[in-house]
């Protein structure tokens, strides 16, 4: 139900805030990291879609939590089609957490941006950012592709963002894997205004 980003995140803070608090020279510095939560909650967060020249025609918007979708059982982003090359760009600023390329995203790049949330680009055909990299929206982070389980797909950006705080009042009883929108946030929410 937690997912994996979610418990990395949550053990790295508490490591970090119980590795400060066990030594009493740095005692007085273990609320740092929950004073760093409690600032990137107040950053505002403005959203661009995240393909160059695209516009909200080029996703179908119940393409967010869609099912039966394979091994993901349910489909927990939106695919906004452009042809294999068009520019991905940041959807927000923030600071680029990983690169990676294999599994089902194939080409990937996460960005973590205002408000703790993980955004996640993923079936990148050539991937333009580097960890740690900070970014503006707007910032080119590769180019649309097909890579991963997108292979046999026309060209697509899967996006995604989740946070590793549970929203609760997103839990859906209804919905299959219904739980899991606590930590998987509909996209589409920010890329309308
Ligand atoms: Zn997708």
């Amino acid at each position: 139900m937690i997912t994996n980003i979610t418990r990395r995140f949550l053990v790295s803070l508490f490591t970090l805030m119980a590795s400060l608090y066990r030594d009493r020279k740095t005692r007085k510095l273990a609320g740092i990291p929950l004073v760093c939560i409690v600032i990137g909650f107040a950053l505002p967060q403005k959203m661009i879609i995240p393909v160059k020249g695209a516009t909200i025609n080029d996703w179908d918007d119940n393409s967010f939590w869609a099912y039966p979708w394979g091994s993901s059982i349910t489909h927990k982003g939106i695919d906004i089609f452009k042809p294999k090359g068009t520019h991905v760009i940041s959807s927000t600023y923030g600071i680029v957490i990983y690169t990676y390329e294999g599994g089902k995203g194939g080409k990937t790049v996460m960005v973590l941006g205002p408000k703790w949330r993980f955004h996640y680009y993923a079936h990148l055909d050539e991937i333009a950012a580097f960890p740690l990299q900070p970014v503006k929206s707007g910032t080119i982070l590769g180019t649309v592709g097909n890579t991963g389980n997108a292979i046999h797909t026309p060209s697509h950006l899967h996006y995604a963002i989740t946070t590793p705080f549970p929203y609760w009042w997103l839990r859906d009883t209804e919905a299959i894997q219904g739980n899991r929108k606590m930590f998987h946030l509909d996209p589409d929410t920010w890329l309308r205004d």
